[in-house]
């Protein structure tokens, strides 16, 4: 077959995430199709893989894609005629501590409110279906009975078949070399067979995805890491189904293999690759042994499985595999070139992952947004911060250490920080802060009182910051807080066509005159929401936009994508050009109207408005706006003038109490007046309606918008899910997000965010409420709600309306 010269898609990499792309592309739509491998099919990190199958992640929509997995991993052979290996042993889960086991009990809810059956198991019933594993040392194990294992290069040669019989064509032994650009899109793939011009690129190239991207100038952070397993002789006893089992106290995993078993490890002193280029001819390779570094995995191992002690060692395989600083794969549509997709940077579970990401990424290639909520693993949720390839790689370390150790809920990472400073990080350090991080820059999370540590400990049940952060809290409720939220990303969008650019992107409408905010979401084509922020009219012709620290890229490059055609309107990222301070609270104007001579007064400057007002002698952009529910300013200061304007506010706060105010009492007072989180609330697979926000789309206005179609055709059916928000009084329980809701006794839902409120005194979750016959009022109204948390079921009193309500003045419960 000779290499074409033109192709619709060019697929680069014949590992099982490129195989599986393309075979989706050629059956799902018929694309015309080219893969290029610069060597053989499987021979860069897929045909060393171990072949563990798991399926159950934090994200719904990621496990999702990983059960598509398993659903083709079964049929694929009677499709192509090529076995892929594939077998349901299930998977234990094995806990050795209290800690341990709550965290399964979570994890066991969670599965339940994704539709999987985990079971939790006693020691005893682990060791009646493993007799060879040392069990005395177990509290339990979770049991995932549909997990299992698969070939990973005969899944890869089955899905490469299978995309040849739907048309697509494969190449081996050659080298993608480069790329020619045009306006900055791929034009013509460069190959070492010759050129071929195309539409569109899919980036699977495994490890190399990083230097394939930089050809293209498109980061893609990840970071090579060795990985090791060894394959045991027989072992006598072990069953040919025996169940995969992971050991994560003991950092360990096993898998029956031909007789014996798969052992290996996630060390907590992980081993680096190169931060350079990978190189080139790395087909089928491995590094040596290094019995040495594996040796703490090898001593676990034999405490739980003794029959290791005496069986010999078949072979060590110590394979590279690409790994990425917070653990997850990265998907989608490069943010610097419209017509590059990757998938790519699969932490040692592209197996697993390979047939739903080949079959999402398939769909996002052609449609040119993700099929549901990939936010997770979109390439967009990472930032310029992430071309530092030491700073990835630390982090990508520290992600790979902690593979296998205790989730606490709220836990930060230690690597790489401080990276990105406000201009008052040493102020609040002063003041006892306890830091977080987003997307590289120091959040203030909470402030210790004196006596307490300023560190976080991290626990399962209520934290060490509970108390401070209550204190917080009432602060805002009560008098006044200021929130350092520097790290807002903000663009400025102008020109004479911005407002019709605006107009088309945005779902609320924003033709306000200028002065006026326009809170909107920012809809995909299905009706669903991709992002969520604030639109300020500072002239005719320029538009300030403010929207989360973390989505930072991925609202830029939405909102540049979506800009019409000819449009003549830019689009220019300021994050860096202000500094942003949030003051909240009942007394909020006391201090203002103190530091500014502008006429702060509600008839002056209501609510939705935003103007630029003076204060130390900087001209602030003051936005009334709120996300705490209580009177207040976000002052957007020239970065520069952040420290002096803040020293402003605070001494003539003095009188009215004013303290600084962190992330997490900023969580709970949202959660009480029930302002929604994008990426966890509010994502692309919810529509406004579905969301309560129904109120902020112009439908009834006659412009179209993106995501209009959709909505109008929906319109007037009953809903098919609605959010609602819960109360819980047992103030033992500790919600965290997807908790299963009961209604009546039945699963209608999970919780995608959970807290406590402190002015409520209750646990707090949200979520959406599902039914196939619609959600009305009434249903939601008439039905006894429980929530189960941790597998146990507790009562809990269902809320359409705030549970805080300021202006009445009053907390509705
Ligand atoms: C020791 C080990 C154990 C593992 N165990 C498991 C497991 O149990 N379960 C699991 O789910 N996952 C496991 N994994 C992870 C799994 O192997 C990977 O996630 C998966 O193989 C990644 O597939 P890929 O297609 O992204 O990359 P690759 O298989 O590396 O494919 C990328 C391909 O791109 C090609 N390429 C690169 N540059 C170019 C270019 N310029 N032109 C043309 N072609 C190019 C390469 O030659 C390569 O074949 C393990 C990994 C290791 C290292």
């Amino acid at each position: 077959m000779t290499l074409p010269s033109q192709a619709a898609i060019v697929v680069i990499g014949g590992g099982i995430i490129g195989c599986s792309t393309a075979y989706h592309l050629a059956r799902d739509h018929k694309a015309d199709v080219v893969l290029l491998e610069q060597g053989k099919l499987t021979s860069g990190s897929t045909w060393h893989a171990a072949g563990l199958v798991g399926q159950l992640r934090s994200s719904a929509s990621i496990t999702r894609v990983l059960k598509y997995s398993v659903d083709l991993y079964k049929g694929l052979e009677a499709e192509t005629g090529l076995a892929t290996g594939w077998k349901m042993t299930g998977c234990l889960r094995l806990a050795t501590n209290a800690d341990r086991w709550t965290e399964y009990k979570r994890l066991a809810t969670t599965a339940k409110s994704f539709g999987m059956d985990m079971q939790l198991l006693s020691p005893a019933e682990v060791k009646s279906m493993w007799p060879l594993l040392e069990t005395g040392d177990l509290v339990g194990a979770s049991w995932l009975p549909t997990d299992g294992q698969a070939s990973p290069s005969d899944i890869t040669q089955s899905l490469a078949k299978g995309a040849r019989m739907h048309g697509a064509k494969l190449f081996e032994d050659v080298r993608v070399t480069g790329f020619e650009m045009k306006d900055g899109r791929i034009a013509m793939v460069k190959t070492s067979k010759g050129d071929i011009a195309c539409d569109k690129v899919v980036n699977c190239a495994g490890q190399w995805a990083r230097q394939v991207g930089a050809m293209a100038g498109i980061n893609v952070p990840l970071q090579p890491v060795k990985h090791q397993y060894i394959i045991t002789e027989k072992i006598d006893g072990l069953a040919t189904d025996a169940p995969t089992i992971r050991d994560p106290d003991r950092r360990t995993y096993f898998k029956e293999e031909v007789g014996g078993l798969v052992m290996g490890g996630y060390e907590p002193n992980p081993q680096a690759w190169t931060t350079g280029d990978v190189p080139d001819d790395w087909e089928f390779r491995l590094f040596d042994d290094d019995y040495d570094h594996f040796e703490q995995h090898m001593r676990q191992a034999m405490a739980r499985v003794p029959a290791l002690e005496t069986v010999g060692v078949k072979q060590m395989i110590n394979g590279p595999e690409s790994f990425t600083p917070d653990g997850n794969f990265i998907l989608g549509v490069a943010p610097e070139c419209a017509n590059m997709f990757v998938g790519a940077g699969f932490n040692a579970f592209g197996i697993a992952s390979g047939g739903g990401a080949g079959w999402v990424l398939a769909q996002w290639v052609v449609d040119g947004e993700a099929p549901l909520d990939l936010w997770v693993v979109d390439i967009r949720r990472f930032s310029n911060l992430h071309r530092d390839r030491q700073w990835v790689c630390d982090r990508t370390l520290e992600a790979y250490g902690k593979h296998y150790t205790i989730g606490f809920p709220h836990e930060e990472y230690a690597s790489g920080r401080p990276r990105i400073v406000s201009p008052l990080y040493d102020r609040l350090k002063q003041q006892r802060a306890v830091f977080g991080s987003k997307l590289g820059w120091e959040r203030p999370n909470w402030f210790a009182p004196e006596g307490v540590e300023p560190q976080d400990v991290y626990s399962m049940g209520r934290q060490n910051w509970f108390a401070a952060v209550g204190d917080e809290h009432r602060h805002v409720r009560e008098r006044v807080g200021i929130f350092d939220q520097s790290s807002f990303a903000k663009y400025e969008l102008s020109g004479p066509d911005a407002l019709k650019a605006l107009d088309w992107i945005c779902a609320n409408d924003v033709s306000k005159p200028v002065g006026r905010l326009t809170y909107t979401q920012l809809l995909n084509t299905r009706g669903g929401i991709e992002a969520d922020l604030t639109v300020a009219r500072l002239a005719e012709e320029k538009f300030y936009i403010v929207t989360g620290t973390g989505f930072r890229t991925h609202d830029l490059s939405w909102i540049g994508d979506h800009i019409g055609e000819g449009l003549d309107a830019t689009l220019v990222d300021v994050t860096e050009d202000f500094g942003t301070l949030s003051l909240m609270g009942p007394r909020a104007r006391d201090v203002l109207s103190a530091v500014t001579e502008a006429d702060v007064s509600n008839s002056s400057f209501p609510f939705g408005h935003v103007r630029e007002i003076a204060i130390a002698g900087h001209t602030v952009r003051a936005l009334r706006v709120t996300y705490v529910g209580e009177l207040g300013w976000e002052l957007h200061v020239p970065i520069a003038a952040t420290g002096e304007v803040f020293d402003a506010l605070m001494a003539a706060g003095g009188k009215h109490g004013i303290r600084p105010v962190g992330y997490r009492a900023l969580e709970s007072l949202r959660l009480e007046k029930g302002y929604r989180a994008w990426g966890s609330d509010i994502t692309p697979n919810d529509t406004p309606q579905e969301a309560g926000l129904g109120w902020a789309v112009k439908l009834r206005k006659n412009t179209d918008f993106v995501g209009r179609r959709a909505l109008e055709k929906t319109s007037g059916a009953a809903l098919k899910k609605r959010f609602a928000g819960f109360t819980v009084v047992d103030p033992e329980i500790v919600l965290l997000g997807r908790e299963t809701i009961l209604r009546n006794g039945e699963p209608v839902g999970y919780l995608t965010s959970g807290g406590y409120g402190y002015t409520v005194s209750r646990n707090i979750g949200y979520g959406y409420v599902r039914n196939a016959d619609g959600v009305s009022d009434d249903f939601l109204a008439s039905g006894d709600y429980e929530l189960v948390v941790a597998m146990e079921r507790t009562p809990a009193q269902i809320h359409i309306e705030p549970m805080y309500d300021p202006t009445a003045a009053r907390v509705k419960m």
